[in-house]
């Protein structure tokens, strides 16, 4: 099957009715949300029936509901949702269940530059993207047997931090590693998480100036993590080893937070520097992203992941968040979303931030 170019696709919309769409999951009540406080219509797809509840939400419930029997088919219905003048909005779920892959392949529209996930879903080309853009990133172990701090084990591609795991020693390390699974060991390090969520437009510059478009931070959040953020009322961790009991980090929620205003400076100097980088790497990451830090007892940041869409960290916001109040009254990030569709499709920027 030959891919349709993006310019094709956008010829045929008809750019005063568009219908943002994205898969009910994740941040879905909020695309919507923010969507139809734009003023677009709004499409759910999910597979089996998820309306009922969005009826108990119905101002985050899209206006059509799109039922598929499993992701990968939505590309098979590509040609119908292109005649409703469908824009996607990539998230974390929607990209997961469709598989990178099927989701590079998929003849719609896409809010975003979907380059991006050749660069961030591999561990090593992400390293390369965020360590020269200039960002500190926990330090690698290479040999299991050089472990002399506390480290993090992380296996490839898994997701939520499934299986991850903390060891102090190589012996530790023996005991837990699954076999014949990739992985990575990063030191573990000591501080506090910072979920960084900023958003970048190559087409508007009434923010942070960057060398093209500008940078804007919307609010930041630390995620609830089980069981390494609970399990201490059991007791120490190091007790409850012995027990065989070990902690894990699969994301079960969403905390809100704010951070010192002293470094904010930093938090836009790294944003800044991502885009840069991304624009020379790969034409530049679009839209939301997300810089996973923990700041040390130095007030430096590490950071250990990014994440190329809006996250899930961004829904307790839906009204604003302690930094977009500064912004716009009651701006999500669902909903700077769709303003950047709004702006560009009125100025005939839509190439520029779609793919
Ligand atoms: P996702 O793709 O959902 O962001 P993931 O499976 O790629 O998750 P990470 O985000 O890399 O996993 O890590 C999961 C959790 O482990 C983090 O949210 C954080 O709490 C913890 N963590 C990860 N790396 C480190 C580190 N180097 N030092 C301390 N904690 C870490």
């Amino acid at each position: 099957m030959t891919k349709i170019d993006i310019s094709d696709m956008l010829t045929s919309y008809d750019k005063k009715n568009l219908t943002i769409a994205t898969v009910c999951s994740h941040s879905s009540l909020q695309i919507f949300n923010g969507a139809k406080k734009e003023g677009f219509k709004t499409l759910g797809i999910s597979v089996g029936e998820q309306k009922k509840i969005y009826d108990a939400f119905p101002l985050g419930s899209p206006d059509e509901h799109f039922i598929v029997d499993k992701y990968t088919d939505i590309a098979k219905y590509a040609e119908e949702l292109r005649e409703k003048n469908v824009i996607v909005i990539p998230h974390g779920s929607f990209v997961e269940y469709l598989g990178a892959d099927n989701f590079l392949k998929m003849d719609l529209p896409s809010f975003g530059n979907k380059k991006v996930l050749i660069w961030e879903s591999d561990r090593k080309k992400e390293k390369q993207w965020l360590e020269r853009a200039g960002l500190t990133m926990p330090q690698q172990i290479k040999d299991p047997k050089d472990i002399d701090r506390p480290v993090i084990v992380k296996y490839h591609g898994a997701k939520g931090g499934k299986d991850f795991f903390v060891a102090k020693t190589y012996k530790e390390f023996t005991k837990r590693i699954i076999k014949n699974k990739r992985y990575i060991i990063q030191e573990f390090v000591l501080g506090t998480r910072y979920y960084l969520h900023y958003f970048y437009s190559p087409i508007q510059n009434n923010a942070y100036k960057l060398s093209k478009g500008s940078l804007q931070l919307l609010s930041m959040d630390r995620r609830d993590e089980t069981t390494i953020d609970e399990v201490q009322r059991l007791g120490s961790i190091a007790e409850l080893e012995e027990l065989g009991i070990h902690p894990t980090f699969v994301v079960t929620g969403n905390i809100p937070i704010v951070m010192r205003e002293s470094l904010l400076p930093k938090v836009f100097k790294m944003g800044e520097a991502v885009v840069e980088k991304s624009i020379e790497l790969f034409g530049g990451i679009i839209g939301s992203f997300c810089l996973e830090t923990v700041v040390t007892e130095d007030l430096d940041f590490k950071v250990f992941e990014i994440s190329a869409r809006i996250v899930a960290g961004t829904n307790p916001y839906i009204s604003g968040s302690p930094y977009s109040e500064f912004i716009q009254p009651d701006l999500s990030t669902g909903r700077r979303i769709a303003q950047e569709i709004k702006y560009a499709a009125k100025n005939k920027l839509l190439e520029e931030i779609i793919t």
